[in-house]
């Protein structure tokens, strides 16, 4: 199939409530979604950047830039047979995972479109549905904290994942699991400490949580491996991550005992299936992280969680957790903590254009001149 045609979006949805990390906070999320064309059909990519460069050094300008500049230009005119091969196409070009994972989450879900098959299919998904948790912003005060905890329980999320930051963490921490003493918790601290805390995060092990996740910075593995060893608590890596040679060296370190898979982070679905066979084969566990996506990455997200390693409830929830609307139809729910992986061709929800032009607040149409 040729690629005729790309459009990208700058769509802008406000969350139902601020979410606040370590390193920042978002109520409205500006994500790109990319259209690729061709044949008459379309396939959709979402680049969920966070607004600034706070999560990692992307940005929704930075993408939109590398996106217009880069990588489109690299696509127009090519024959879409095999991402893989597509992605070639865009290999010289250095970070930037965000947005080439729009790219490359649009480019699957046309070549799935077009074979009339579910993204999950192509990509060797085993699993009719996936586990669901929710991750949970700091929030103004505890009570606040121990309500949201209480709804999502009761509505059957598998577990409850809480974002902390130094002076956030010990305290918040035992009043939940006081309250709640058996439910799967985890703690996401987004870098936020340094191996000189380390008998702060110690103290983290009295709570039986089911992993901390990225405490300390995005970029050493060696200090990972230094507060591994002297936690009982598995470190999960998110942000360190960013290729299956990052998987391998933290795995030799000793660096972490989980990965998140997150796709945006990783540059697309085929990276984080790469990622997925290397932890597999090594008996890492995995679950599927996110960045708060509209539907198009959300339901990306649950195409790749359905293969077989993600043995672990992932942060891929129901829309409304995040938001009070999306973009595709139907919306995507969760029900008694789990999602069901579409059978439909592609990403396996509509675009709903009507409100996709509702939220776009700018757009571009690319094409071969
Ligand atoms: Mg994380």
């Amino acid at each position: 199939m040729r690629i005729e045609q790309i459009e990208l979006r700058i769509v802008a949805i406000p969350m139902v409530r601020t979410f606040t990390i370590s390193s920042s906070s978002i109520d409205v999320a500006h994500h790109l979604i990319v259209a690729v064309r061709g044949e008459g059909l379309s396939g959709y990519g979402e680049s969920a950047s966070t607004n600034g460069p706070f999560y990692c050094g992307e940005t929704v300008e930075t993408c939109w830039h590398v996106l217009r500049d880069f990588l489109a230009p690299s696509v127009i005119g090519a024959d879409l047979e095999s991402v893989e091969q597509l992605s070639e196409r865009w290999g010289k070009i250095k970070g930037n995972r965000f947005a080439v994972a729009g790219m490359e989450m649009a480019c699957w879900d046309l070549l799935a479109r077009s074979q009339g098959k579910p993204l999950s299919e192509l990509l060797g998904g085993t699993r009719t549905e996936i586990l669901s948790g929710v991750s949970l912003g700091i929030q103004p005060d505890t009570g606040a904290l121990m309500e949201l905890i209480g709804r999502f329980i009761g509505e059957g999320y598998r577990r409850i994942k809480l974002k902390i930051a130094p002076g956030k963490d010990v305290e918040v921490l035992r009043q939940v699991r006081s309250r709640w003493p058996d439910v799967a918790l985890t703690a996401d601290a987004n870098s936020a400490y340094c191996l000189d805390d380390a008998e702060t995060l110690k103290q983290l092990d009295q709570f039986n949580l089911a992993m901390i996740e990225q405490p300390l910075a995005h970029d050493d593995l060696i200090e990972h491996a230094k507060l591994q060893e002297q936690l009982q608590t598995p470190i999960c890596l998110d942000e360190s991550i960013l290729s299956v040679r990052h998987a391998r060296h933290a795995l030799e370190l000793g660096a972490c005992r989980i990965i998140n898979i997150k796709v945006s982070r990783l540059g697309g679905l085929g990276p984080a299936r790469k990622v997925h066979d290397f932890c597999l084969k090594r008996k890492l566990p995995v679950w599927c992280g996110g960045m708060n996506e509209f539907g198009v990455g959300r339901a990306a997200n649950i195409a790749i969680a359905s293969l077989p390693g993600f043995t672990l409830p992932g942060d891929v929830c129901g829309f409304d957790k995040d938001y009070g609307d999306d973009i595709v139809s139907p919306y995507i729910c969760a029900r008694d903590g789990a999602i069901e992986v579409p059978c439909r061709p592609g990403l396996g929800y509509e675009i709903d254009q009507a409100k996709l032009d509702k939220y776009t607040v700018r757009k571009e149409l690319l094409e071969e001149k």
